[in-house]
């Protein structure tokens, strides 16, 4: 939970989440639920769960995976961590451990247990991002992460689809050259747009 959460007039929800104790014992640290909320904020990233560095330092995409995100998007890490500007609440809240030669998947009860009240409450969002195949499987249904990704018109004005923005992706990306080359500048469009109207108001 970052301290703009934390703070005085922190809502309910956000206190509710950063309390949720849920996965005590299945996973191999105490839970330390991360998220970024606001209610006005325009865009909500739906990301996966938080990587080690993260629940080290309580702060979500505090890694090069948030670096690389951050330059899809065309924002500065002042921007980015302004809860007016992004909600970022993860399919999981918390670090889940490894599995194999990379992270788990996020908790399952995680997204059972908030996204249905999260969803009411972050009443300002006008596009969602899906990063990665967890956000895509709950919010658009079967499909691969490349398949929904290359779809993303079908899915605007309401979510974006994206790759996860881990070192992985550098290899997806120079397999699929259309990424740079048609979403990226729709999604840079858009969010600019977003915060400039937010600005306005
Ligand atoms: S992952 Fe979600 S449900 Fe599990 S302890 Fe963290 S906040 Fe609670």
């Amino acid at each position: 939970m970052t301290d703009e959460t934390a703070g005085a007039g922190q809502p309910d929800l956000a206190r509710e989440i950063a309390a949720c104790r849920a996965c005590a014992g299945k996973i191999p640290y105490e839970p330390r639920p991360l998220v970024q909320l606001s209610r006005t904020a325009p865009i909500l990233i739906a990301s996966q769960a938080p990587g080690t560095k993260a629940h080290d330092s309580g702060l979500t995409f505090d890694d090069a995976s948030g670096d690389r995100l951050r330059d899809w998007l065309g924002v500065s890490r002042a921007q980015f961590y302004d809860p007016a500007n992004f909600a970022i609440a993860a399919m999981g809240f918390c670090y889940p451990g490894r599995a194999g030669s990379g992270d788990a998947p996020p908790r399952r009860e995680c997204a059972a247990l908030w996204r249905p009240r999260l969803t009411d409450w972050l009443g300002g969002v006008q596009l969602t991002l899906l990063v990665g195949s967890h956000a895509q499987a709950h919010y658009l249904g079967r499909g691969t992460m490349t398949e929904h990704v290359r779809a993303f018109r079908d899915h605007l004005p309401r979510y974006l689809p994206l790759p996860h923005p881990s070192w992985r992706t550098k290899l997806w990306m120079q397999r699929n050259p259309w990424f740079q080359a048609d979403v990226l500048p729709e999604l840079r469009a858009r969010v600019h747009a977003l915060l400039q109207a937010r600005r306005k108001d």
